[in-house]
């Protein structure tokens, strides 16, 4: 075991969150807080520095069946089951209110465990959670059922829409606190219950959450959280009582849970890859695409699954966009995450670092042209620094072209007509996000009508809201979250027949 104590935490950490990253980070199961059955721990680390943070309790399957156990005696039994909609929603704004009162703390936590910078945490990742999970709380009295038209006679036939039951939410470490949120909104304003399974490399805000789900009233057993590794996550997807599992992280463990889910025939709901392309139209405003795209590739130092990462660049422009986004690029500054002034954080680790370097070293061999970075850097830090890369081609068949990379990596291409780049865009595997920059309002709405992505950005990149329809098209996942149909997700539809 590590010894980690709270001197040797970075000294930007303010008192609050300094506190909780110190105490021992146990599972919390119903309202306990236990270590691993068989008392295995692992070290979550900062990536800015390479030094761990906190020792924190590794589940295994005896903790997965205790977890959801309680999760089923708290859905069929107890406060909850019984809770009015408006008692979930009071409950669910209380719980906002708390993360909200608590932002610089968990914006601190999120940024050392996570490597983001803390501007970034506390505006994207603690608002949008706390933003989530108040339109979320609105659901709760809004989920109706209703009486059918049906053609017997001296029948009535209704609908009530119903708690899917017992959820396995498991979530990945790009955002950790607002892909908590996402999976919670809607699965408690159904009334579900869940056992959540934060990262590996970031479960610290995940334990923050459930602590506070305890203390502004949530009963016991409605939210468990496990921490571990894919381990615990495939034990939870394994578990019998589990009736949802709703994912997001990569494609290749979404298709082995799609798979597990398949045969046990449980709900399931996969957020996975995306190699989105971002397409710039001759007649846009150039200098608002570039700004535009530089953001959607190297935002969150390009660690988010809707990065757009591909971008088309018209041929007659492309010289003109290339040097200004390597220019760019070259000036981003690099830097721990809890440094306000840094600009991209470190990756979230060694194993990402050296995937991420591994893609750059494929490009290069494959004859791709680096235009800007294109190695790691400040490798005095110990932290897991790529420099945000800008590579050239005019290829479409190679791995940084059609491979998820998952880094600060933009692969740029030039093209000749819209009807090819439409082609080319729609070629991949993955059908998450596309975007597109014109000044005309015809092409743009051609353009998002031909690009099978699941989010279509005109003018913008990465925008999103809990009202709106999140997900991929093609391998990039099954279902949305968000919205009506995120909500969807975690009901089921009754019909009763009453003889009259
Ligand atoms: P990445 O490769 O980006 O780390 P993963 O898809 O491996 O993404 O991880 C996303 C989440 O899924 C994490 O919480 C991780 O622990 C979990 N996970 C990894 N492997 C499995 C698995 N086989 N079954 C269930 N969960 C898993």
């Amino acid at each position: 075991m590590t010894t980690i104590s709270a001197d040797t935490l970075p000294d930007a950490l303010g008192a609050s969150a300094r506190a909780f990253i110190s105490q021992t980070h146990r599972l919390l199961i119903g309202e306990e807080r236990l270590e691993a059955a068989d008392g295995q721990t692992f070290t979550t680390l900062d990536p800015s520095s390479g030094l761990a943070i906190a020792e924190v309790a590794q589940a295994g399957a005896e903790d997965v069946a205790r977890a959801v156990a309680a999760a089923r005696e708290a859905f069929s039994s107890g406060p909850w089951s019984t809770m009015p909609a408006s008692g979930r929603e009071r409950l669910m704004l209380a719980l906002a209110a708390a993360i909200e009162e608590r932002a610089e703390e968990f914006a601190q936590i999120e940024s050392l465990d996570n490597g983001k910078p803390v501007g970034l945490a506390q505006y994207v990742d603690v608002n949008g959670a706390v933003g989530h999970l108040r339109y979320f709380a609105g659901w709760p009295t809004k989920i109706e059922g209703s009486v059918l038209p049906v053609t017997a006679p001296d029948m009535l036939c209704y609908t009530r829409r119903e708690a899917v039951g017992v959820c396995a939410q498991i979530v990945p470490w790009n955002f950790p606190l607002l892909m908590t949120a996402w999976k919670l909104g809607p699965a408690l304003a159904a009334g579900c219950t869940i056992v959540l399974k934060p990262a590996e490399q970031t479960p610290l805000s995940a334990l923050r959450l459930g602590e506070l789900a305890l203390e502004v009233g949530f009963p016991p057993g409605v939210l468990n959280v496990l921490t571990g590794d894919g381990s615990t996550g495939a034990a939870l997807v394994d578990h019998p009582d589990v009736d949802k599992i709703a994912f997001t992280g990569s494609t290749a463990v979404g298709r082995e849970i799609g798979a597990k889910a398949g045969k046990a025939l449980k709900r399931v709901t996969l957020e996975l890859g995306g190699k989105s392309p971002n397409v710039i139209l001759p007649d846009a405003d150039v200098a608002a695409a570039i700004k535009g795209s530089f953001q959607a590739i190297y935002f969150n130092s390009g660690q988010a699954c809707n990065a757009g990462s591909r971008l088309f660049v018209p041929a007659e422009r492309y010289d003109e966009v290339m040097g200004a986004l390597a220019e760019a690029a070259g000036a981003a500054r690099l830097g721990p995450g809890l440094d306000p002034d840094t600009q991209l954080g470190p990756l979230v680790s060694a194993e990402q670092q050296e995937r991420v370097m591994g893609y750059i070293d494929a490009g290069r061999a494959e004859g791709a042209e680096v235009l800007a970075g294109g190695s790691s850097t400040l490798a005095d830090s110990g932290g897991y620094f790529v420099a945000p890369t800008l590579f050239s081609t005019t290829s479409d068949e190679l791995r940084i072209s059609r491979e998820e990379i998952f880094g600060p990596v933009l692969v740029a291409s030039p093209y000749d007509t819209l009807e090819e780049v439409a082609e080319r865009a729609n070629a991949g595997e993955y059908g998450l996000a596309a975007g597109v920059w014109t000044r005309d309002v015809s092409s743009a709405h051609r353009l998002a009508a031909m690009l099978r992505a699941g989010s279509v950005y005109i003018n913008t990149w990465g925008a999103v809201d809990p009202s709106a329809p999140f997900g991929g098209f093609k391998s990039s996942g099954i279902g949305r979250e968000h919205g009506h149909d995120g909500l969807d997700a975690y009901l089921e539809t009754k019909t009763v027949w009453s003889a009259l």
